[in-house]
């Protein structure tokens, strides 16, 4: 199949063009992050002005680098949440009026079922696999017992790993997304501050990072009370080794649990350099067969959507073109709507 996906749930305007869920012929990404730094986030508004300003043009360079012509492509995907309403909006309404225009089918695809099937890019997955999603609105475990089956095994109960980054990074005065710049001050630094590990019930694979994100809040506010100068890389590393600790810890705990072939770390928290070591280190020796995606597909960006979309593809699962955007919307829901939807 041919399919040209488009992704617009946050602050990211992509489209790219995949072929049979596995093959990427472009994956055009324009970031608004420049726009929403002065904000210290993104502010919805200003996100589905600049997707409008930019889909077009985007939708353009991918075909033209993708060196095909509209007529060729099989479907359009396009994601349908989770993520911002209005930014949700503007992707899915270019998406219908490609397929009115071509006469192909959509398939509404699911944010997080993209930045899993992310990995599928690099490698050929092997069932049952683990995923572990870590991303600016999610952290979960995720078991997959064959393709396209999805079961959360544990999610945050407070903040997601890429929210609490966002957090730490803004209350040491690091620019807007924080992940990178704490994840670099991390890696540089000699020392780290001791801070607490949240494990939950032994059994439990949830997770909670808003009491580790008070206790960095806390030690900064007492080093300024104080007086006592405090090193924002000690700081950092100490944060960035609790959450690796945690987040290695679980996820190794459930491949064992639950017999993955794989584990596969998804969403945009997977670009974090400490993570990726941990987990590879941990992996090898373990005997456990890894699989993090480059960079490029561990932010947002449109080639996952197209992953993701060939899943419903396969199936014959398209979407009609009155179907609406889910700003909160399930994995288990996505791949059983086309049940209810046909009953
Ligand atoms: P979701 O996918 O849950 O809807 P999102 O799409 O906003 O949320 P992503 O784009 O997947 O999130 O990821 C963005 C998040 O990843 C931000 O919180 C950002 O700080 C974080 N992030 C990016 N790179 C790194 C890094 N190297 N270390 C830690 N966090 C990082
Ligand atoms: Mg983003
Ligand atoms: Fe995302």
């Amino acid at each position: 199949s041919l399919i040209l996906a488009i992704e617009t749930s946050c602050d990211e305007t992509s489209v790219a063009v995949v072929r049979d869920g596995k093959q990427v012929l472009s994956n055009m990404v324009s970031s608004q992050i420049d726009i929403h730094r002065r904000f210290g986030g993104v502010v919805p508004e200003i996100a589905s002005r600049k997707h409008v300003d930019s889909i077009t043009l985007m939708i353009e360079q991918a075909v033209e680098e993708a060196g095909i012509k509209l007529e060729e492509l099989d479907a359009i995907a396009v994601t349908q949440g989770p993520g911002l309403v209005g930014a949700l909006i503007v992707g899915v309404m270019a998406a219908k009026s490609l397929s009115l225009a071509l006469q192909i089918p959509i398939i509404g695809t699911h944010h997080i079922a993209g930045h899993i099937y992310a990995n599928r890019l690099i490698s050929e997955l092997h069932y049952p696999c683990i995923a572990l999603v870590v991303s600016g609105g999610h952290t979960e475990i995720v078991y997959m017992e064959s393709e396209g089956s999805f079961r959360l095994i544990g999610r945050t109960r407070d903040d997601a790993v890429g929210e609490a980054y966002d957090k730490v990074a803004r209350a040491i005065g690091l620019p807007y997304p924080g992940g990178p710049h704490v994840d670099r001050l991390a890696m540089e630094a000699k020392k780290a501050v001791e801070l607490p590990r949240s494990w939950l019930a032994p059994d439990s694979y949830d997770f909670s990072f808003s009491g580790l994100k008070s206790a960095v809040l806390n030690a900064l506010n007492q080093s300024q009370m104080k007086g006592e100068p405090l090193d924002h890389g000690e700081l950092a590393r100490g944060f960035q080794e609790s959450v690796i600790d945690v987040l290695v810890e679980k996820s190794m705990r459930a491949v064992k649990e639950y017999g993955a072939k794989q584990l596969l770390l998804c969403g945009g928290v997977a670009a974090n350099k400490g993570l990726r070591a941990a987990l590879t280190a941990r992996s090898e020796a373990d005997g456990v067969e890894l699989v993090i995606p480059p960079f490029q597909y561990c932010t947002d960006n449109a080639a996952m959507i197209g992953a993701a979309a060939h899943l419903k593809w396969k199936q014959g699962a398209f979407d009609s073109l009155d179907f609406n955007v889910h700003p909160s919307f399930s994995l288990e829901k996505w791949m059983g709507q086309e049940l209810e939807d046909k009953q």
